[in-house]
């Protein structure tokens, strides 16, 4: 970067997408600047605490976002250099062949993507090796066709193992969960107990920080500024460049300008960007000709199950290893309801105290050790209305319709019913809302048509030829798994183009 702050490509967000753009750009020659809002997350005893995590809530955002109806709610963001990867829960799905393309529901319609599974294959590939992602190719009856993993899958506890094969039992095809997890030999997890959700304090999570952030800081041409919040980008009246990206960075306001402008802040938080960029000319704000920047707000039907055997505690340290997708496209006899099922990270006695206070510690605690932890997800069906809204006075405002929520039900309803078939007498359920929206996604889609969409299939902004968004803003439906390996791959093949592209944009 020159000395007036003059990089040739300005990344918004440190995230998946942010990162696999800055991992493909890094070495062309372009200068790039990365602005961070967060900071690096610090590594201390408290990243593995659950009363930190979930009772005081030690890393989450103190901002507040609003329902519609006014009441008042802080958001499970997670501001830091690597974004919501730090505690994610390394789960690393390839979407199915069928979740590019449109499908109808009862609930709605699933919009079809202008990327097919084909042509993203070869950067699924790649950023399975970038996260080191574990698994067994050809376990899960539903995945699309691919080469074998890099690595093999990690191997199940007794809990798990004996669950399995109870289900397996039942005529079922659980598969070992795709992991991005640094385990085996001369691996860094040492299964520490505390995964989702938590942040690793050894660097054996796949996450974009330890991925595809700090192997470029030594890079002559990357820069990454933290504590950098991006308000707003300016754009020409005319020609719709992006000519400046105004930022405060540490308590300085200022406004920056690069050839070249890749938003990725979040699904979430790149809508806020480019609907608070609304000016004049562009009144409805930024790469929104069409009106969807902000709508088609998607976090997929997620509802927690805790199998529980009374007289068996369940000493499973890393459960993440088990997967089902026998229902994924639907019951035989109910097609909509359908779903992916995977373990939970240990759910223990702080995290069900910090959503039910009420409940007596000895009682958490208890339901903590003895319960096995399950993930129902299902597809939430992309909805104008559920959007997210910028207020006059800067508010936030989070309209979420989820759709196809009765599938979802039915299809909860049959997972417990399976479960307690396979031993567990009592399972206890809990759905997550928009409160977490840890799965965001949709909110400036993507598509062929700029009349209903406001990036193009490579994502960039029909309206501006020099803006890029690349975090999970730009899909058009959220299937039934989990999306950041699909992000990576996206933006991983957003880079690629971008190699041969950013000349170019100098140039013009
Ligand atoms: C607890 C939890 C568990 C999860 N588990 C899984 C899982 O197992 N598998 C899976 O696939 N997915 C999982 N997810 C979801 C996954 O982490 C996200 O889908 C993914 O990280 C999103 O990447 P992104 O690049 O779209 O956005 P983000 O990760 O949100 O990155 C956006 C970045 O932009 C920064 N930023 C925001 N606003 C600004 C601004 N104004 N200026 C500058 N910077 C800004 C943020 O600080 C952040 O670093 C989980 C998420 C959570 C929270
Ligand atoms: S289980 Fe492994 S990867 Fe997960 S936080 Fe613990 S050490 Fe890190």
């Amino acid at each position: 970067m020159d000395q007036d702050n003059s990089p040739d490509v300005i990344i918004i967000g440190s995230g998946v997408g942010g990162g696999a753009v800055a991992h493909q750009l890094a070495g062309t020659g372009a200068s790039i600047l990365i602005l961070e809002r967060g900071d690096f997350l610090p590594n201390e005893p408290q990243n593995s605490d659950p009363d930190a995590v979930f009772v005081q809530a030690r890393y989450r955002t103190t901002d507040e976002w609003q329902h519609a109806d006014g009441r008042r709610f802080r958001p499970g963001q997670y501001y830091h250099v690597g974004g919501h990867t730090k505690f994610y829960g390394t789960a690393m799905f390839r979407f199915r062949d069928s979740d590019f393309r449109e499908q109808s529901f009862a609930g709605g319609v699933s919009t079809g993507w202008p990327v097919t599974y084909d042509q993203l294959r070869s950067h699924y590939d790649m950023a399975e090796r970038l996260f080191g992602v574990r698994g067994q190719a050809g376990a899960d009856p539903t995945e699309p066709d691919r080469d074998p993993y890099a690595h093999a899958a990690i191997p199940h506890e007794p809990v798990i193992a004996d669950m399995a094969a109870r289900l397996a039992g039942l005529g079922m095809h659980p598969f070992p969960m795709p992991s991005a997890v640094d385990y085996g030999p001369g691996g860094t997890c040492r299964r520490c107990g505390t995964c989702d959700a938590f942040a690793c304090r050894w660097d054996a999570k796949g996450d974009a920080d330890t991925r595809l952030i700090r192997p470029l800081l030594d890079h002559p041409d990357v820069t990454l500024w933290t504590g950098a919040k991006v308000t707003r980008l300016i754009a020409d009246d005319q020609d719709g460049r992006i000519t400046e990206v105004e930022l405060t960075h540490g308590n300085t306001p200022l406004r920056i300008s690069a050839p070249l402008v890749v938003l990725s802040a979040g699904a979430i938080n790149s809508a806020l960007i480019l609907l608070r960029s609304a000016s004049q000319a562009m009144p409805q704000g930024l790469a929104n000709r069409s009106g969807v920047v902000g709508r088609y707000l998607m976090n997929h039907h997620l509802t927690g199950l805790m199998g529980l055997r009374p007289f068996a505690t369940n000493p499973t340290r890393f459960p993440k290893t088990l997967s089902m997708n026998d229902f994924y496209h639907g019951l035989p006899d109910d097609p909509d309801a359908r779903g992916n099922v995977q373990m939970l990270g240990n759910i223990n006695g702080p995290m069900i105290r910090s959503t039910y206070p009420q409940m007596p510690r000895a009682m958490a605690d208890w339901l903590g050790r003895h319960s096995v932890d399950w993930l129902c997800m299902s597809e939430d069906l992309p909805d104008r209305d559920s959007r997210v809204r910028l207020l006059p006075d800067d508010r936030v405002q989070i309209e979420y319709a989820p759709g196809g929520r009765a599938g979802h039900d039915r299809f909860v309803r049959h997972i417990r019913s399976q479960l307690r078939r396979a031993g567990f007498p009592v399972v206890l359920r809990h759905s997550f809302g928009i409160e977490a929206p840890s799965h965001q996604c949709g909110t400036v889609r993507m598509g062929d048509d700029p009349a209903t969409s406001a990036l193009d299939h490579l994502c960039r902004a029909h309206d501006h030829p020099n803006l890029y968004v690349v975090d999970g803003g730009f899909m058009p439906s959220s299937a039934a798994l989990n999306p950041a390996l699909t992000i990576a791959a996206q933006a991983l093949r957003v880079g690629d183009h971008l190699r041969g592209q950013w000349r170019q944009l100098a140039a013009a």
